[in-house]
């Protein structure tokens, strides 16, 4: 599988540097390869234009359908979580931007990323097209379903929050894989590190954090003010 971004010069290296080096590594992400993917993906493409000059900022930004691309240190922190080598397949629910996919893209083999709103799903796709990125797959859909023909996976990553975690999911992990996922509320969510073990799963919290609802069978139902 050809891997890697290709990337056109842009006005925003440093930026890109100047975010990984003060909100990244400064925060203690240590995993260089992390370091390196967020160094090389051009964030600012992935929100519309009028946004480029914050894409590199501390927070995140709206992308249209009351949907936001993740805040980079987040986007690090769970990637970092996966522990990924470069040769895994990764399942990923919430495409959103299709940002933390490009980031993904880069470090492992293949994603397989799941998407409710089409019209996102489709600009991620442009986007990634644009940056010739070839190993991974978008697919509209419930991804609280996951995604069973494609299971099991070496890693789930969902970027938006759930109520609880969605056993058809964790089920679609091989043993010895891990999950990052949010969880609680509508307003506030753990970050939970989800691992398959012989004996059954383990759950560690990482740190509180805001996501958007995930909305589907086994996340959120559309108006759930919970
Ligand atoms: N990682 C993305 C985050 C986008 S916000 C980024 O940084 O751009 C979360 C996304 O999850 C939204 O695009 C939302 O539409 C999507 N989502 C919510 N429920 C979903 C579901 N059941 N299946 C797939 N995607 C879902």
């Amino acid at each position: 599988m050809p891997r890697g971004l290709r990337v056109k010069k842009d006005i925003y290296e440093r930026a890109r540097k100047e975010m990984v080096a003060s909100q990244i590594a400064a925060r203690g992400i240590r995993d260089e390869r992390v370091l390196r993917a967020m160094e090389t993906v051009p964030r600012h493409l992935f929100v519309e234009e009028g946004l480029y000059a914050q894409a590199y900022s501390d927070f995140p930004l709206p992308i249209g359908w009351k949907q936001t691309i993740s805040q980079p240190y987040m986007v690090a922190l769970m990637s970092e979580a996966l522990e990924l080598k470069g040769d895994e397949r990764v399942l990923e629910i919430g495409t959103g931007s299709g940002y933390q996919t490009a980031v993904l893209s880069l470090l492992a083999a293949k994603v397989f990323s799941i998407e409710r709103i089409s019209a996102l799903a489709a600009s991620a796709r442009r986007v990634l097209d644009e940056l010739h990125c070839s190993n991974v797959l978008i697919r509209v859909g419930d991804g609280t379903l996951g995604w069973p023909d494609q299971a099991p996976f070496d890693a789930i990553i969902v970027t938006a929050a759930t109520p609880e975690i969605p056993g058809t999911l964790v089920r679609q992990l091989r043993e010895g894989g891990r999950m990052v996922i949010p969880v609680g509320n509508e307003k506030v969510q753990e970050l939970t590190l989800v691992t398959r073990t012989r004996a059954g799963f383990i759950t560690e919290p990482l740190g509180g954090c805001r996501f958007v609802k995930l909305v589907g069978k086994h996340g959120f139902k559309e108006e759930d003010r919970r």
